[in-house]
């Protein structure tokens, strides 16, 4: 093995048969993965979690759904002493949807931990109670730069105690602007820590992080699995920047589909989708780091919920977005890494299901997706546009323009007045609310709201009975977002 420039390279997977109990985990994290359906460690896990026990700095290079969570997870609460309850671990992270989606998952692997104190750092959130709840004592703190941050200068944030702080997605962090915050929230922290760092793809800017602020880390390169692309069809149509539009809104009615992802490079053409493709009547919204994180929370949970068919998204902001179920994902430009070439378009075929990868290229881009092919160990085949049977893009986008099958409503309560997802349905459905079950779709109950989707058609009756009824004794407001 090669020695990189800075630090030991461990590389893994494809998924080999392994146990969780050879990676040194005590008997009690055991029982809780077994408990929760993980049946083997996934490569991350494997390679990570015994060089984390031994309190050595790693540099993780993985992607959502690769069990990444887990891996430094596992590590840090079998750590973690229950008795000294000041911060032991941080977890910087990109997005407050990401820090709900970490958080979610150390509060299912803390089930042997009672009275193990989390708390999420976001900002968009009153700071008083994160303050008060701070001063209560907090083992693990999970939360976004900014926010940290400013807990941290005000000195509400006791850091002595600290073990071991994590930086995931870290490229991601970088694009969206946090590079000083980290590095001045890196520097106030104790200089005896462990300090671990995921990333998608390693630019500059990473490695730089990586020399100042880690010692001697591990590398570890888990290698996607190329049998877990092996759903997804790959497809490259050729068109000029000129007809790309075109080209989509042929792809589209070539391919019919209930979810699809759209990715461009640039916000600019994010932009001049949504604004062609909405204006002739398509169900179609976008994704792009303009949007402030209320907004963005919205158009995912209706993206989630079908009531969008079509997103179309920039790779800041769409990446880490969990989605699964998408049938369509389309690069309307084609990225400039390869790494993210297969991150977009692992988005779909999930879950022993077909997914289909449409790329819509021009001929300086050959080199680009040679490249990407190469690491997914497949072949992209060329389709060709079928100009004599277009029958325009007027007519085209026409036949595009059925609504999606579902709405969304959102509630105005969510975890903290105790709301779960069976409470909604009950409201929705019986008498109370008189939808029937199939009416009824994907719930994402939240800190403080919800969302439901519902049959597009019997939307408006849904939003009445919530408004009219209770959930929990309660009174919330009901909103249709779309
Ligand atoms: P992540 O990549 O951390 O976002 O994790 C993706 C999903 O896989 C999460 O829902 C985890 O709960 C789940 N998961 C993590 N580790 C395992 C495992 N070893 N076996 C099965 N599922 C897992």
């Amino acid at each position: 093995m090669s020695a990189p420039s800075h630090g030991r390279t461990v590389r893994y997977g494809p998924w080999v048969e392994t146990s969780f109990k050879a990676l040194k985990l005590v008997p009690e994290l055991l029982d809780v993965v077994a408990q929760l359906g993980y049946t083997q460690p996934s490569p991350i896990q494997e390679a990570a979690i015994p060089i984390l026990l031994a309190g050595h700095d790693v540099i993780g290079q993985s992607q959502t759904g690769s069990g990444k969570t887990a891996a430094f997870a596992l590590p840090i609460l079998q750590q973690v002493d229950l008795e000294n309850r000041k911060v032991q671990a941080i977890v910087l992270c990109p997005t407050r949807e990401l820090s709900a989606q970490v958080a979610r998952e150390f509060r299912k692997l803390a089930r042997a931990h009672p009275g193990l104190a989390v708390i999420e750092l976001v900002g968009g959130q009153p700071s008083r109670p994160q303050r008060d709840a701070l001063e209560r004592g907090v083992h693990l703190v999970i939360g976004t730069p900014g926010r940290l941050l400013d807990h941290l200068q005000r000195e509400y944030l006791d850091v002595s105690s600290l073990r071991t702080v994590v930086l995931d997605e870290a490229d991601r962090m970088l694009d969206m602007g946090f590079g000083e915050d980290v590095g001045r929230i890196l520097a106030r922290l104790p200089l005896r820590r462990q300090t671990v760092l995921f990333s998608a793809t390693f630019p500059d800017s990473i490695e730089t992080i990586i020399r100042k602020y880690q010692k001697e880390p591990y590398r570890i390169t888990v290698q996607t699995p190329k049998s877990e692309l092996h759903n997804i069809q790959q497809l490259q149509l050729v068109a000029g920047p000129k007809e790309r539009l075109h080209a989509l809104a042929w792809l589209l009615s070539e391919h019919p589909h209930e979810s699809a992802l759209v990715f461009c490079n640039f916000k600019a053409t994010v932009s001049e989708v949504v604004e062609h493709l909405g204006a002739a009547g398509l169900s179609i919204d976008r994704l792009d780091g303009d949007l402030d994180q209320f907004h963005r929370d919205q158009v995912l949970a209706r993206f989630r919920g079908r009531s969008i068919r079509i997103l179309v998204a920039t790779d800041v902001a769409g990446r880490g977005l969990d989605v699964t179920d998408l049938d369509l994902v389309v690069n309307l430009e084609l990225p400039n890494q390869p790494e993210i070439y297969v991150h977009r378009i692992g988005r779909t075929g999930r879950a022993g299901k077909k997914g289909l990868a449409i790329s819509i290229t021009s001929r300086a881009d050959d080199a680009r997706l040679e490249s990407a092919a190469a690491l997914t160990g497949q072949r992209i085949k060329t389709i060709q546009h079928d100009a004599d049977n277009d029958i325009g893009l007027p007519a085209l986008l026409q036949g595009l323009t059925a609504p999606a099958e579902m709405s969304t409503i959102l509630i105005s309560g969510g975890r903290k007045d105790r709301i779960r997802p069976g409470d909604i349905v009950g409201a929705l459905t019986g008498q109370s609310g008189g939808l029937s079950g199939d009416q009824v779709g994907k719930i994402e109950v939240q800190e403080r709201l919800s969302y439901v989707a519902v049959a597009r058609k019997s939307a408006p009756a849904a939003v009445k009975a919530l408004n009219a009824g209770r959930i929990k004794k309660m009174k919330f407001r009901a909103t249709l977002i779309g």
